[in-house]
C-alpha cells in the first residue's frame, strides 16, 4: 500500500530528500547544493548546522529534555524569559513558551480576554485584525487571519476578526498615495471600533511587517503610532504579531521598533528556535499582566510541551550566538545591499512591479504590466512556477500570497539566514537573475495563452 506523511504541500509532489545543512547551503541526497534564500519558511535565522548550537542541544540532552511544567521549572526556561525581557522594548517581562506561532498567537489572543475578565469586563472578547494577514493555522489563530484562501474551507467554524484593509502602498485600498492619505487604512480601525463599540472589543492584532499573505509589506512610516494611539484611546490591546519579525529578522530584536510602539502582548516564533527545536512564545507586559497576577494568578492556556528546557536552552543559545556575533545590527545594512541589486533587477525583467520589506524579510511582486500592476492570470500558477525555477537552479524562495484580496496576485520572499555574507549575498543574486532569465525564457512567452 501506498503511505507516507501528510504533511507536505502538494502529495503527489516529488521532493528531493534533504542530506544536511550548513551555514546558506542545504545538500540534498543527490548531492545537489540550494542557497537558503529563504531560510526555510523564514525560520532558519542563523543558517544550518551552526556548533555552537548543536553543542547547547547536547548539553542540555545529557541533564535532560522534558519536564513537565506544573512539576518543574528549568534554568534553561528561566534564563530564556529574562533574557528576552532584557532585550525587548517595554516591559515585556512575561514570557508564555509554546511550540509553534499558531499556539502564539492563540495564546497572545487568549491572554487578551483573560486580561479584561480579570478586571471584571467580561465584554471584551472580539479580537479586531486586518485583511492580507496570516497568524496562524488553528482555527482561534485562523479566525484572525485575513488570509482568504487558508480561511476558506473552514468559514463556517471561524470568527469574523479581519475588520480593516492593510497598509499595503503599492495596491492601496483606498487608491491614496502615502504622501497625503493621512494613514485612512490605520483610521478606519476607529470606524469599526465605533461601530461595534469598544466594549466588545479585547485586542487588535498586526503583523508589524506582512509576510505570508502579503509577500512582505512594510508600512508607512507613522501607521503603528496611528494604530497604537486609537487602541490605547478605546483600551484596546494591541498584540504584535512577530513571528515571522520577531529576534532581529529586520534588524531590530522586534520589529515594532523601527516605529517606536511598544505592543501590550507580543507573538514570537520562527526565528525564536531558528529550526533547531520547536518553540514560540506570547510575551506579556506588565499592564496585562497586572489584574492576572492580583486575580487567578494563572495564564488559561498551556500545552504539554510548553516550557521543555530542550527547546528552551536552543533558543537561549540561539539568542546568545545573535549577541555574541552582533547579527542584528548588520541586518539593515546586509537588506539595503541585497535591495539594491534587486532594483537592477527591476530595471531588467519586466514582470517585477514592486520589492518592498524591511531588513532581510523581502517581496517581490511580480505583474504583468508594470505600469497598469495587472496581475498573472491566476491559471498560470507564476508564483510555483518561479519556485521551481529556483529550486531547479539551487535556489529556494518563498511562496506568498499577494494582491488585495490576497488572492489574485503574485509574490515571493527572500528572508535568508541574517548571517549571510556579502559574497553570499551576490551569490543568491547570480541564482536569482539565472531564475528570473528561465523565467522570461521559458514561462513568460506562454502565459495568458
Ligand atoms: N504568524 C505569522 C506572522 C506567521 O508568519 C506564521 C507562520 N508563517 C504564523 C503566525 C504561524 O506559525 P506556525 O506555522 O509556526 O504555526
Amino acid at each position: 500500500m501506498e503511505h507516507s506523511y501528510l504533511i507536505k504541500p502538494l502529495l503527489d509532489a516529488v521532493y528531493p530528500t534533504i542530506d544536511y545543512g550548513k551555514g546558506i547551503y542545504l545538500y540534498d541526497k543527490e548531492g545537489k547544493r540550494y542557497v537558503d534564500a529563504s531560510s526555510g519558511a523564514v525560520t532558519a535565522n542563523i543558517g544550518h548546522g551552526v556548533p555552537e548550537i548543536i553543542d547547547a542541544m547536547v548539553q542540555q540532552a545529557k541533564r535532560v529534555s522534558f519536564v513537565y511544567r506544573s512539576q518543574f521549572t528549568s534554568e534553561a526556561a528561566e534564563a530564556l524569559a529574562g533574557k528576552i525581557a532584557e532585550q525587548c522594548v517595554g516591559s515585556l517581562n512575561w514570557s508564555f513558551f509554546v511550540n509553534s506561532g499558531s499556539e502564539a498567537t492563540e495564546t497572545a489572543m487568549k491572554i487578551a480576554i483573560q486580561h479584561w475578565q480579570e478586571k471584571g469586563v467580561k465584554t471584551k472578547n472580539k479580537i479586531l485584525s486586518r485583511w492580507v494577514s496570516y497568524h496562524g493555522i488553528t482555527l482561534g489563530a485562523l479566525s484572525m487571519s485575513g488570509h482568504t484562501l487558508r480561511r476558506a474551507r473552514f468559514v463556517p467554524l471561524l470568527e469574523d476578526f479581519p475588520s480593516i484593509q492593510p497598509p499595503y502602498c503599492y495596491r492601496c485600498p483606498y487608491n491614496l498615495e502615502p504622501t497625503s492619505c493621512k494613514f485612512a487604512c490605520a483610521t478606519e480601525l476607529e470606524n469599526v471600533i465605533k461601530k461595534i463599540g469598544a466594549e466588545h472589543i479585547a485586542a487588535f492584532i498586526a503583523e508589524p511587517v506582512i509576510g505570508a499573505a502579503g509577500g512582505a509589506i512594510s508600512p508607512p512610516v507613522g501607521y503603528f503610532k496611528v494604530i497604537k494611539e486609537i487602541c490605547d484611546h478605546h483600551q484596546i490591546l494591541f498584540i504584535a504579531d512577530e513571528v515571522m519579525t520577531g529576534f532581529g529578522r529586520t534588524g531590530k530584536m522586534l520589529a515594532c521598533e523601527h516605529w517606536g510602539v511598544e505592543p501590550d502582548i507580543v507573538a514570537l516564533g520562527k526565528g525564536m528556535g531558528a529550526g533547531y527545536a520547536p518553540i514560540a512564545a506570547a510575551l506579556v507586559s506588565n499592564k496585562v499582566m497586572e489584574p492576572i497576577l492580583a486575580g487567578t494568578k494563572s495564564i488559561m492556556s498551556g500545552h504539554t510541551l510548553s516550557a521543555n528546557p530542550q527547546s528552551c536552552a536552543v533558543s537561549l543559545a540561539v539568542m546568545e550566538y545573535l549577541q555574541n556575533n552582533r547579527i542584528i545590527e548588520q541586518v539593515e545594512l546586509k537588506g539595503f545591499y541585497l535591495s539594491y541589486h534587486l532594483q537592477e533587477l527591476k530595471e531588467e525583467f519586466s514582470f517585477i512591479g514592486d520589492i518592498r520589506g524591511k531588513g532581510l524579510l523581502i517581496g517581490i511582486e511580480f505583474v504583468q504590466s508594470v505600469e497598469n500592476k495587472e496581475p498573472f492570470p491566476r491559471e498560470d500558477q507564476i508564483t510555483n512556477k518561479m519556485i521551481q525555477l529556483g529550486a531547479n537552479n539551487g535556489i529556494l524562495l518563498y511562496p506568498s500570497a499577494a494582491g488585495i484580496d490576497g488572492i489574485h496576485g503574485d509574490a515571493i520572499i527572500l528572508a535568508p539566514p541574517l548571517t549571510i555574507s556579502k559574497d553570499e549575498i551576490d551569490e543568491l543574486i547570480i541564482l536569482l537573475r539565472k531564475t528570473f532569465l528561465d523565467f522570461s525564457n521559458e514561462i513568460l512567452e506562454g502565459v495568458g495563452k
